[in-house]
């Protein structure tokens, strides 16, 4: 059967800090590749709408029951399988640059089958197109780069003023991108994702469309990993 296109707006090309992602009270992983390089890892290439929509706007049948619920991302929007075979290719690629680090097994594979199901089904993009095009964009703009070229390294002692991690990310990449953070198992507040925004052919950064609230405060830290 022949699936019409998805309708969104942009993408977010969402990076999480290892450091940050390990040093909470769930604690973290190593797949079972080992442990990864201390760089951002992808999380996930995500499909937004730029403004959230009530399902009536998306579905004129339904509006009554489900007039208070907004939508702002379409997701699982079929159920094709990720083939191990369709990204054979790619995998050294995606073992080293996205990485599992949640304790559920250590596979990678797992994560990006999540991924590709939840959000890559929404991309108009196929298997092989969804996976090279977040390993592309992260290896064009190295955040991880980005930020030491600015004095921002990663450190258990060391604060950083978020606005200038907004800063070198603008600078380093050319676009705006929202950022969220989480806490550690001391209560800091530390940079844990990056999201870049993409245009809706998955062929160049934009500024984001959307202001995030993330979480973060003035200062925060990027842990080591
Ligand atoms: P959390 O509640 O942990 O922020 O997000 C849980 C999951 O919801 C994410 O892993 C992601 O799959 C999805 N999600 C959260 N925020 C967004 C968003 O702004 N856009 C999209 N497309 N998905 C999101
Ligand atoms: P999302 O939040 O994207 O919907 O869901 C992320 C899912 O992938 C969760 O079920 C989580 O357990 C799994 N997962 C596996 N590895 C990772 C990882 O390294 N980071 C994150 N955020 N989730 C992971
Ligand atoms: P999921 O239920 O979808 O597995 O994960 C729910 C949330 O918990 C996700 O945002 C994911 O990032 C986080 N999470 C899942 N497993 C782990 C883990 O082992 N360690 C940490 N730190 N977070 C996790």
């Amino acid at each position: 059967a022949v699936s019409s296109a998805e309708e969104f707006d942009f993408f977010y090309l969402v990076q999480q800090w290892p450091g940050s992602f390990c040093d909470t009270k769930k604690g973290c992983c190593f797949p079972d590749t080992g442990k990864p390089a201390t760089d951002f890892g992808i999380h996930g290439l995500w499909p937004n709408y730029a403004e959230c929509k009530t399902r009536g706007e998306l579905d004129g049948a339904l509006e009554m029951v489900t007039r208070r619920r907004k939508k702002c991302w379409p997701e699982s929007c079929n159920s094709e399988r990720l083939k191990l075979w369709e990204i054979r290719d790619l995998v050294t690629e995606l073992d080293a640059n996205w990485p599992t680090l949640a304790c559920k097994g250590g596979k990678s594979f797992e994560f990006w089958t999540h991924e590709w199901e939840k959000h890559g089904t929404c991309s108009n993009l196929d298997q092989h197109g969804y996976f090279a095009t977040a390993l592309g964009f992260k290896a064009r703009h190295n955040l991880t780069s980005i930020l030491a070229d600015a004095g921002i390294v990663p450190s258990d002692t060391e604060t950083y003023f978020l606005s200038s991690i907004r800063d070198a990310i603008r600078e380093g990449t050319g676009f705006t991108a929202n950022l969220e953070c989480n806490r550690g198992v001391d209560g800091e507040t530390q940079l844990f994702q990056v999201y870049q925004c993409i245009d809706r052919d998955g062929e160049n950064l934009i500024d984001c469309p959307l202001p995030m609230q993330g979480n973060c405060k003035d200062r925060v830290q990027l842990p080591a990993f």
